[in-house]
């Protein structure tokens, strides 16, 4: 996965040096200045937009952006967050009509540690089918962490991280 990341972060370099020339600033964030992300652009409202990724892992594999170049969700104003869910919502509806789709996954990976190759946040919707050769395991605790069984945490472990996410929550 790490190689993977590096991989593209590599890739998005090589463009960047192949596409600058004396007049022209070089290329920073693949989703902001990609000539063929814009031209498949499927939608977008005043502050997100919707295209299909180039790897997609089934048809209709559709990522979701703010318009605006941040990392994080929490760097979101409002109404981009607004106009983000929107669109998530409205590429929803378009995907049970256009690819049949009976089921999503909806994720984002946070953060360069969490596999997040392009520091534009990104909604991954994966339109989903019975039967489809998608993500065959999707349970997140398989996936996306640890393979293999885990021990059921004690109920006191559970409060205490509970307690210390409360805390974190009045402190801002
Ligand atoms: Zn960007």
């Amino acid at each position: 996965m790490a190689a993977v990341a590096q991989l593209v972060e590599l890739l998005v370099v090589v463009q960047a040096v192949a596409g600058s020339s004396p007049t022209s600033r070089p290329m920073k964030c693949i989703y902001c200045e990609s000539p063929d992300i814009r031209a498949r652009e499927i939608t977008r409202n005043e502050y997100a937009r919707a295209f299909p990724t180039n790897i997609p892992i089934v048809p209709g594999h559709v990522l979701v952006a703010p318009v605006r170049c941040v990392e994080h969700i929490e760097d979101l104003t409002e109404e981009e967050h607004r106009a983000l869910f929107a669109l998530i919502t409205a590429i929803k509806r378009a995907l049970r009509k256009s690819l049949d789709a009976e089921g999503f996954n909806c994720a984002w990976n946070d953060g360069e540690v969490a596999g997040q190759s392009i520091p534009h946040l990104h909604i991954h919707i994966v339109p989903r089918k019975a039967g489809d050769t998608g993500i065959l395991e999707y349970e997140p605790r398989k996936f996306l962490y640890r393979p293999g069984s885990r021990e059921k945490a004690p109920e006191m472990e559970l409060i205490a991280v509970a307690k210390a996410i409360e805390e974190a929550l009045g402190a801002h």
